[in-house]
């Protein structure tokens, strides 16, 4: 095959040259002049310009107020160490864990109650972001009852991976001393493995429905693109999101026999056929990219370093506040509200980062879709949509700093350059 391959790039290449110098004089292109004219600027601020100076103002106020919320969310977290160290919590709860008969059922008891009282001292902030912040830009479709309810859900499910996570992580540390972020980064992977390969099986339904595509000619128009670009139909589910959130969203989840794509009911409802056509592009984008492999493989390298990191500050400081907090060394469980600090210090750190690479994904999956759905102002009109909760038009620096996904700017201005680039075809 490959060599068929190489042969035949040859040929073309041979051909394409031959066209080039023996007709070049004959049958010239027709001038670009000859299509009508189209300006991918003016475009694209025609596009910008449908938005009214309310909601851009709204769509701006929510979006930055997430900048902030990174930093505040570093520095409550910090604040929940303090409890737990400067306060006494840790050594009280160590010396309570104390009583069970083996050293991995107190680690395991230790790391639960941490996890639960943790989750009851964040309770506060949570609740305003993920409730009344998002009723009140008009995001949210749920009632209290029921966000709680949810909220416990995450926490159960938490509490029982995160503590078996964590007591594999002592073991490596008690095992492996200084080299144990090495153990711990394939520890951490393979959880990570395991949790995106159940995720769309088990952990997704407890949340949502998900059921096959209702029949319809956008159905049938999903499924020809999914099979034209090798995803098959089975894999394309819809979800009803609308149970949580008016958000219009598609997403990929799963690797190995659980890939699929969801696309939520909000969009489908609030969408035309050719904004559908457009986001599901790009979901296949990241489906035939092997987008979640590739990050899956970033992430592992990312939890490496900021294990090796982590180590570092955390050796640094419990040799000079150790005695203080009560925390002898590494192997001690008393020290892990320090470790959980540290972890999300280093993950604001790395919150460029994260979301350059992310966000380099979305912009390939953008691309793909362009192609695959031939939908640019589909596109440009859902990009526009998106902006209910991502700010629409930011400084070039603001993006790459803060957006996991293209701003609507950069994604229209991309859908309108496609566009003039495209004009004429079928
Ligand atoms: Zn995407």
């Amino acid at each position: 095959m490959p060599t068929l391959l190489k042969f035949l790039l040859v040929f073309l290449l041979l051909a394409a040259a031959g066209t080039t110098w023996a007709q070049a004089p004959a049958t010239a292109p027709a001038p670009a002049t000859a299509q009508p004219a189209f300006d991918v600027e003016a475009a694209t601020q025609a596009y910008l310009s449908t938005l009214t100076p309310a909601q851009k103002a709204s769509s701006d106020a929510y979006f930055e107020g997430g900048y902030w919320l990174l930093l505040i969310d570093v520095l409550y977290a910090v604040g929940i160490a303090a409890v737990f160290l400067g306060l006494g919590l840790s050594r009280r709860l160590r010396a309570w864990t104390e009583r069970l008969p083996r050293r991995f059922l107190r680690t395991l008891a230790y790391a639960a109650a941490y996890l639960l009282l943790a989750w009851l001292l964040s309770f506060p902030l949570a609740v305003y972001e993920g409730y009344f912040r998002e009723h009140q830009y008009g995001l949210s479709n749920q009632r209290f009852g029921q966000w709680l309810s949810e909220n416990l859900t995450s926490l159960a499910l938490n509490v029982v991976f995160g503590s078996l996570l964590i007591l594999a992580l002592y073991a490596a540390i008690r095992r492996a001393g200084s080299r144990w972020w090495v153990w711990g980064t394939g520890i951490v992977g393979a959880f990570l493995v395991i949790s995106i390969f159940l995720g769309p099986v088990f952990v997704s339904p407890l949340f949502n429905k998900y059921t096959p595509l209702p029949a319809s000619p956008v159905r049938a128009a999903i499924l020809r693109m999914a099979r034209a670009n090798g995803v098959p139909a089975d894999n394309v589910y819809l979800v009803d999101a609308s149970r949580q959130s008016k958000r219009i969203s598609a997403n990929v989840s799963g690797i190995g026999s659980t890939i699929r794509v969801s696309l939520n009911d909000n969009l489908l409802r609030r969408s035309t056929p050719q904004e559908v056509q457009a986001v599901m592009g790009h979901e296949l984008g990241h489906y035939v990219l092997n987008h979640i492999q590739k990050m899956l493989v970033f992430f592992i390298v990312l939890i490496g370093l900021g294990l090796w990191a982590l180590d570092w500050a955390f050796t640094r400081l419990v040799a000079r506040y150790g005695p203080r907090w009560g925390v002898a060394d590494r192997a001690d469980v008393g020290g892990l509200p320090l470790a959980v600090a540290l972890l999300a210090v280093l993950s604001f750190l790395a919150t460029p980062v994260l979301n350059t690479i992310i966000r380099t994904q979305e912009q390939e999956a953008d691309m793909f879709g362009l192609n695959a759905a031939r939908q640019p102002d589909g596109f440009a009109t859902i990009a526009m949509k998106l902006s209910e909760y991502r700010k629409i038009d930011p400084a070039p620096l603001e993006e790459a700093l803060f957006f996991d996904h293209p701003s609507g700017h950069t994604r229209v201005h991309t859908a309108m350059r496609w566009k003039a680039e495209h004009l004429g075809e079928k």
